[in-house]
């Protein structure tokens, strides 16, 4: 728990025995629900802390940029939608630190919702919803251009993520998603895309801290237009036949 608490002050972020204890109680769910079905590659307690907690965290440095601390985690003013959750990562992390924040968490695995669901009434969460289903239909349900803020990791190549992603926030929201090293190339095939679907050219953070982890890219997408009807295309098309545009 020592290095979790020097990585929140690195990111500037205040936590206290309650953080703690969650996150402990998360780590033994990931673990125990690890060995039932494929729900994360990762494996053990420095492992989990690293890659999904404390690369969680940095979500909320990224999202600082854009919104005001009080601003973002005033329940129900900012609507967030963490896409293709997988075992709650990054919202559940941010959750726990963050406890009035208004979250969907949205996942095509059932088994994955089951198990984010039952993390949430383990650790009494609210203000957080878990809905399954794919991406390209909630594009089209009234959840469509609703959020303010769509995060995002490990989801798909990013000319794919932006169709997924862009038609479910509303003019003047962000899509942030992490990305380790800079994906020169998915940055350069999602140029095209990102200006058919109404967004502006992509926006690069880099988060360093804490430097005893490898840095992340964060991609940041801002919202200048609606998107048009035609976006997302139906299931399984935006990763089977991702819009780049040859140069
Ligand atoms: N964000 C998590 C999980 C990444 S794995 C993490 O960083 O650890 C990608 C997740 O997206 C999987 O759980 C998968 O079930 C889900 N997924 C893939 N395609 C999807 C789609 N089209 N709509 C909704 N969820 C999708």
């Amino acid at each position: 728990m020592q290095i979790l608490n020097k990585s929140l002050e690195d990111l500037n972020i205040s936590s206290n025995d309650e953080v703690n204890e969650k996150l402990k109680i998360f780590f033994e769910e990931i673990s125990f629900a690890s060995k039932q079905f494929n729900l994360t590659g990762l494996n053990g307690w420095e492992d989990i802390r690293d890659t999904l907690f404390i690369r969680s965290f940095r979500y909320s440095s990224v999202i600082d940029k854009f919104f005001s601390k009080d601003q973002y985690l005033e329940s129900e003013k900012i609507k967030i939608l963490d896409l293709g959750t997988g075992a709650g990562i990054p919202s559940i992390p941010l959750k726990i630190l963050y406890p009035n924040m208004n979250i969907k968490l949205v996942d095509s695995s059932e088994k994955k919702c089951h198990f984010v669901e039952s993390v949430i009434e383990k650790l009494n969460l609210k203000n957080i919803t878990v809905e399954n289903i794919r991406a390209e239909l909630l594009g089209i349900s009234s959840d469509r251009e609703s959020y303010d803020i769509v995060l995002t990791r490990a989801l798909a190549k990013l000319p794919t993520l932006a169709e997924l992603t862009l038609p479910l926030i509303r003019k003047n929201g962000i899509v942030v998603t992490a990305k380790g090293l800079l994906p020169s190339q998915e940055l350069k095939d999602s140029e095209y895309v990102l200006s058919l679907l109404g967004s502006s050219k992509s926006q690069i953070l880099k988060i360093t801290e804490p430097n005893f982890i490898s840095e992340d890219n964060f991609i940041i997408w801002v919202k200048n237009n609606k998107t048009h009807m035609k976006f997302p295309r139906r299931n399984g098309l935006p990763k089977k036949d991702p819009i780049i545009k040859s140069s």
